[in-house]
């Protein structure tokens, strides 16, 4: 096998239509027997405040106290977003400490994506092998497998052409804003408390840190509903296409995004995922890395071909294996 300089470094993507899912991607190669590879996923998002009209601020905080919203008690401007249901919210200015701590927290529910999974060539992938020279014996060699850590990074960039998603927020005054990929609020990075029926009716207390959740979106996993291929969210998503929402049943209504398909109604493994209700990382959380490696061989067809088809045989770990 001829596996040295068969590497793409690095791929890059950006989107060519908005929300799109692309992220960059770093093979760190390793060259030592006892150190594994490294795959890092980097995702950049530029965070944009939403603030109320500087004009109308002022008159705004009458009319919210008249709409019985308790205003900032500082004085600073308030105003109105809609959100992702058009429904009106009240906000209030960005001080930079609060954005301060908003950044903080996206940053460490980030970081939950890092280090979370390894991945184990099947037998028949050779790309990844390390050869020594065996200093004891001259004439041989050892040759050893080699794992793949994966890595992730949020990084956060002032300057929108250079993000893969911009990602409007506002300051909201109370709670309730319906968030979407690109606008969230500041409410998000708390992480929320769900309590989801299994499939026997018992309820799963689950808190889910929300951008974690969102971010694996953004590396382009679905909820845990398609990926397990759960019965109740299939149907979800075949009546989704067929069958007009206001006739179904609460549980199936939005397609790929209903409560089957966060895993009301499955296993508690299932609620309890990070791309279900919960916040557990699981080894089918860890399909952006494994879907990536492909980019960074550099096979001829044949052999890709090759590659591809002993995809189902990877396994990951959530623990670092010895390398
Ligand atoms: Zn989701």
């Amino acid at each position: 096998m001829s596996g040295v300089e068969q590497f793409n470094k690095t791929v890059t993507a950006m989107p060519e239509i908005q929300n799109e899912v692309a992220f960059d991607s770093e093979f760190i190669r390793s060259v030592r027997s006892d150190q594994n590879h490294t795959l890092k996923i980097t995702l950049r998002f530029c965070f944009q405040q939403i603030n109320p009209d500087q004009v109308q601020g002022q008159i705004m905080r009458s009319l919210a106290q008249h709409a019985g919203v308790t205003p900032p008690a500082d004085g600073r401007n308030v105003g109105m977003h809609a959100d992702y249901d058009r429904a009106v919210k009240f906000i209030k200015d960005w001080t930079s400490a609060e954005w301060l701590s908003f950044i903080g927290k996206v940053r460490a529910q980030a970081a939950l994506w890092n280090n979370k999974f390894w991945l184990i060539p099947p037998d028949d992938f050779a790309y990844f092998d390390v050869t020594e020279g065996n200093w004891v014996n001259k004439s041989g060699k050892t040759v050893t497998r080699l794992n793949l850590k994966c890595e992730f990074e949020l990084e956060i960039t002032q300057y929108p052409p250079y993000a893969h998603r911009t990602i409007q927020v506002v300051n909201l005054i109370g709670t309730d804003f319906r968030s979407d990929d690109s606008h969230y609020d500041s409410e998000d990075p708390t992480p929320v408390n769900y309590s989801y029926a299994d499939i026997r009716g018992t309820v799963v207390p689950t808190t889910q840190p929300t951008v974690a959740h969102e971010i694996g979106h953004a590396i382009g996993l679905p909820h845990i509903g398609v990926t397990r291929g759960l019965s109740q969210c299939q149907l979800a998503v075949m009546w989704g296409k067929n069958i007009h929402e206001s006739s179904l049943p609460a549980l199936y209504k939005g397609g790929e995004g209903s409560l089957a398909c966060y895993g009301q109604f499955a296993g508690a493994g299932d609620i309890n995922n990070i791309m279900g209700a919960g916040a557990t990382f699981e080894p089918e959380n860890a399909r952006p890395w494994l879907d990536r490696i492909f980019l960074h061989l550099r096979l001829n067809q044949f052999e890709m071909g090759k590659a591809l088809m002993s995809m189902s045989k990877w396994r990951v770990s959530l623990t670092p294996p010895c390398p």
